[in-house]
């Protein structure tokens, strides 16, 4: 109790000797990168990959574009220095706090969420992207944008972290209720999935977490891929919630 009491007259005696204008964290904004997959411009190399189809709003790159739009919106409401990018990541080796690429999956597949990995390489197709995801080139696969950045330990188990946290938010939507028919299959592990694991974007950015996310599948979770707003908010709660818990940013925008 006494000390209580101590505090207290401390909180008042600061209170008076307080400047008028509250002091405020004066910590950097942190950058975090939305790609809507598939987006033109493309990248480089990958200029086939124009995504899947047959969601409620046609192509991949227009649910794709909404989502990143909408994400953006409501990272930069929260303080976040929110940088939208098309297929094209641009500029090439962009830094940041977090780089996310959005997309969704076709028939058959799964929500799911992946994140860069250490060791390998980016992906390489047949010409401009098609065929089997390689970590050295094919005699016909067409120039990639260099320099690739790199993937470190630090940034794995980082990004790790991120993908965890996503793919909770994701799950607590990924709901019947809410119109998701098919597939969730949370963080994919490392190496099951080069072509998500080994996703090019992750090696035009120096971001400190890097993932990728398939909201769901098309058709079969089309009633669920509808709920823009829905996707776009949980996936900000669990980006801004993710940099706060790395204190890159603080709780009071
Ligand atoms: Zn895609």
């Amino acid at each position: 109790m006494r000390s209580i009491v101590t505090a207290l007259a401390v909180v008042a005696a600061l209170a008076i000797v307080a400047p008028a204008v509250p002091v405020a964290v004066s910590a950097a904004r942190p950058v975090v990168i939305v790609q809507a997959g598939h987006l033109s411009p493309g990248e480089p190399g990958y200029l086939a990959q124009t995504g899947a189809s047959g969601n409620p709003f046609g192509a991949e790159s227009e649910f794709n574009r909404r989502v990143r739009n909408a994400m953006i919106r409501r990272l930069r409401a929260a303080g976040v220095d929110a940088r939208p990018v098309p297929a094209l990541v641009s500029p090439l080796g962009i830094a940041g706090a977090t780089f996310v690429s959005i997309h969704h999956d076709s028939r058959g597949g799964a929500a799911m969420v992946g994140h860069a990995i250490r060791g390998g390489n980016e992906n390489y197709y047949h010409g401009q992207g098609t065929g089997t995801g390689s970590p050295t080139p094919y005699r016909d696969s067409a120039p990639h944008r260099t320099p690739a950045t790199t993937v470190s330990r630090g940034v794995e188990r980082t990004s790790a972290t991120t993908a965890r946290r996503l793919a909770i938010a994701l799950k607590s939507i990924f709901t019947r209720a809410n119109g998701a028919q098919g597939r969730f299959r949370g963080v994919i592990p490392p190496n099951s999935n080069r072509r998500m694991n080994h996703f090019y974007g992750f090696y035009r950015t120096t971001a400190g977490s890097r993932v990728i996310v398939e909201v769901g599948a098309a058709p079969e979770d089309n009633r669920f891929l509808r709920k823009t707003a829905l996707i776009s908010r949980a996936l900000s709660t669990a980006i801004i919630g993710d940099l706060r818990a790395r204190r890159l940013l603080s709780r009071a925008p």
